[in-house]
């Protein structure tokens, strides 16, 4: 492919809205131009890599048994309604209604039409366990589209869904697609980690995460690296060290004028901040039930966990006038001194402040707190639970040594739906005995533009992009140094030829501009290698330059082809 045939558009400047390197080299090589916020278009640059990002996607799918399908972005609203996501999904479901008022959606996610599929076409255990799959544009109006394709609102997905006629079946066809997903990361040439992942509300053990490691990630995750836990801090868990026991002595109300912060008042009173109970307050927004979460003093709230505990949609924090109106004083609440039934309050208890003997909490009067409170003597929770965020250093509940934090991008989620749809959507068969039984559902998705940006985000210097073969765009560019040397123009389209007669996909910089400016194009683009034509293009010699290493290799001209095919397999 000749460049001054071709669509490459490269920018000097990096545009300004870019935050994050991915995003700001994705637009400086010309690979996507900005539409709308969230909504890209992907120039003939970025949409040759998506394009194998895809293919890589499908061809291990394709390995693992699962079977493609194509299904409809635009969504009836009463497939929704019969899931019971119509109200739940909210307002990043895009939803439109078509000139007979009828409400549709533009497909975030694809559960709905697939159990639709399968429960009018399957009716036996024995087409059990099918593996469906489509590589298709999603809509999410997310709150914040940011970091170009990482957070689009229209973006392209591989989504996946597993039928077994039991948990047993369902396990294996996740265990499968584990498998897969790794095959598919290591192939994209990506540095990645599998960790356990929130399931939300619906509960159960079975969802993982594969994420990209990246400082820029916006995923926070626990990793140990004595033994092989892996954990989103969503979910992660810690050991918790109890202080050694000691007599128990009287709760006693102390001053502490204007000293709300946990920090002040483990200063002002000489205690320790292991030693201090805090009382976050919040509400369940479905239906405003007011939750006293009761933590020690240097941790903090895990919300997700507190959502998945009592089972809602979200919680958030209570205002300061809600606060008030229960009687409530900001700064200085707790467990201890108070009527909490009365006021409607339910209160969790995490796990840590069950053993802390004569802790200092709340004093539930404006400017006190008291000391010597102990939990079992002078109050109890409706719930202890582990609600704690797990930060750098905590212990590892597996094998007991400190846990690590460190940052990813969620490219890949594997989830057991185990019946959440099939069923309220009555997707049923019949099994050995002739017995109706629900479906077990598995759902797989991986973000095929993400993986993209993702790439990038890991794979990067300050000239630009430094793609793996197996995802470039192009594998070589062509340099003649001097345009007006006939040797070198003659070369370089000779050995254009020859590498896209072999089947490497090679850009011919043909551009009447200076190498300087061609090499710095190319580093920008990230081509994996360069071949250059220079002065020796005479003696028929070139050089060849390998983007990752910055490594110069000088060969002969009926090296290129076999040399190029053997660094293909390294890069
Ligand atoms: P996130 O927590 O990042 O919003 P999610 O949990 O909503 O992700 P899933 O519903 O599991 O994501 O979607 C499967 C995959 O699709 C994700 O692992 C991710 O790679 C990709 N993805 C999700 N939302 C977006 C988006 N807005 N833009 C690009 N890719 C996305
Ligand atoms: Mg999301």
């Amino acid at each position: 492919m000749r460049f001054s045939k071709y669509y490459i558009k490269t920018l000097k400047e990096t545009p300004k809205e870019a935050e994050i390197v991915s995003h700001k080299l994705l637009l400086r090589a010309g690979m996507i131009k900005k539409l709308a916020s969230g909504v890209y278009t992907y120039l003939p640059m970025g949409y040759r890599t998506l394009r194998k990002v895809e293919n890589i996607v499908r061809e291990e799918m394709n390995k693992a048994g699962a079977v493609e399908l194509f299904m409809p972005v635009l969504q009836p609203a009463e497939i929704w309604q019969e899931s019971g996501r119509w109200d739940v999904m909210g307002a990043e479901m895009i939803r439109l209604k078509d000139r007979h008022e009828r409400d549709f959606v533009l497909g975030p996610t694809h559960e709905e039409v697939i159990t639709d599929i399968v429960r009018s076409d399957i009716f036996s255990y024995k087409a059990l366990p099918i593996n469906l799959y489509q590589i298709q544009t999603k809509f999410r109006d997310e709150r914040r589209p940011r970091f170009g394709l990482m957070r689009g609102r229209e973006f392209l997905m591989k989504d996946g869904y597993s039928f077994s006629v039991d948990r047993e079946g369902l396990d294996k066809e996740f265990d499968n697609m584990q498998q897969a997903y790794s095959k598919i990361f290591s192939r994209c040439g990506l540095d990645f980690r599998i960790v356990d992942a929130d399931s939300g509300a619906i509960g159960g053990s079975g969802s993982k995460e594969f994420h990209v490691m990246a400082n820029s990630g916006e995923d926070e995750l626990i990793f140990c690296d004595s033994c092989h836990y892996g954990a989103n801090v969503e979910k992660a868990t810690n050991v918790i060290t109890n202080l050694p026991k000691e007599e128990l002595k009287e709760p006693v109300l102390v001053p502490t004028p204007n000293i709300a912060k946990i920090e002040d008042v483990v200063k002002s009173l000489e205690v320790e901040i292991e030693r201090t109970v805090k009382a976050i307050m919040y509400k369940d927004v479905v239906n405003d039930k007011p939750y006293m979460v009761l933590i020690r003093g240097d941790i903090e709230v895990n919300e997700v966990k507190v959502k998945n505990l009592i089972d809602t949609i979200d919680i958030v924090m209570l205002t300061d006038e809600e606060i008030q109106k229960l009687g409530l004083f900001k700064g200085f609440i707790g467990p201890y001194g108070l009527d909490l039934k009365s006021k409607g309050i339910t209160v969790i208890a995490d796990e840590s402040v069950i053993n802390i003997p004569n802790h200092t909490a709340g004093g539930n009067q404006k400017d006190t707190h008291y000391l010597n409170v102990n939990y079992g003597r002078d109050y109890t929770a409706d719930i202890v639970a582990d609600v704690r965020k797990v930060k750098e250093g905590d212990i590892c509940s597996i094998c007991g040594k400190p846990l690590r934090v460190a940052r990813g991008i969620e490219c890949g989620h594997i989830f057991k739906l185990g019946k959440k749809y099939s069923t309220p959507m009555h997707a049923v068969v019949l099994d050995e005995n002739g017995k109706e039984v629900v479906m077990e559902m598995g759902c797989y998705g991986i973000g095929i533009s993400r993986t993209m940006s993702a790439a990038i985000e890991q794979n990067n210097d300050e000239n630009g992009i430094i793609w793996s073969t197996a995802i470039a765009p192009f594998i070589v560019d062509v340099i003649a140094t001097n345009m007006k040397d006939e040797a070198q123009v003659s070369l370089a389209e000779e050995l254009h030829n020859l590498l896209e007669e072999n089947g490497i996909e090679t850009i011919y910089d043909d551009r009447n501009e200076r190498a300087g400016f061609k090499f710095k194009d190319a580093d920008l683009i990230g081509f994996p290698f360069k071949v250059v034509c220079g002065k020796k293009s005479s003696e028929g010699i070139v050089e060849l330059k390998i983007r990752r290493t910055n490594e110069t290799i000088e060969i002969e001209k009926s090296k290129v082809v076999e040399t190029v095919k053997e660094l293909m397999k390294k890069y």
